[in-house]
């Protein structure tokens, strides 16, 4: 037996909520829209990452061929496919932009195995000696830098015109 229904469905009363108007009050405080803006000085600082990064591993890139040895493992690659590896990290901006500091790397050893320290610390022992290297880690743990916004633009002004000499220079 099929069910009919005899009387309608009661309706119920659909109550509007009235819509919120928006605040049209010209004295209202308005919201601040709070965007991080990089300061000029940050800017600086990464420009110079970049040009000081090109260097490093132009510096370290055989002539015409380009290619370059990551100083922990040994592997060539191209200049271009390589890192710059600070040894001291690169949170010391003492270090940070410090040519005896940074040398050429692959991606896995500056990434997967952060760095990989105890051969970039024989290489560098092996390289500059181990006075060198252990004031260069004493500095790491001491030193304190603040750069002015001049002093980044005269170093990336050097690294730029650097770069272009040595890419004359090497050929590439
Ligand atoms: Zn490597």
């Amino acid at each position: 037996m099929a069910l009919t229904r005899r009387t309608p469905l009661k309706r119920t009363p659909f109550k509007r909520k009235p819509i919120a108007k928006k605040e049209t009050d010209p004295d209202a405080p308005k919201k601040k829209v709070v965007r991080k803006k990089k300061s000029d000085k940050r800017k600086l600082i990464e420009k110079l990452d970049k040009i000081f990064s090109i260097y490093i591993r132009l510096r370290d890139a055989m002539p015409h061929s380009g290619y370059v040895k990551c100083i922990t493992c040994g592997k060539i690659l191209h200049w271009k496919e390589s890192q710059a590896c600070h040894y001291i990290g690169r949170a010391n901006m003492a270090l940070r932009f410090s040519e005896v500091n940074v040398h050429a790397g692959c991606m896995p050893c500056n990434v997967f195995l952060h760095g990989n320290m105890l051969a970039y610390r024989r290489w560098m022992v092996k390289q500059y000696g181990e006075k060198i290297v252990d004031n260069l880690e004493l500095r790491g743990n001491i030193e304190v830098k603040k750069w002015s916004e001049w002093e980044l633009e005269e170093t990336i002004k050097y690294y730029t015109a650097l770069v272009e000499k040595i890419k004359s220079d090497k050929g590439l």
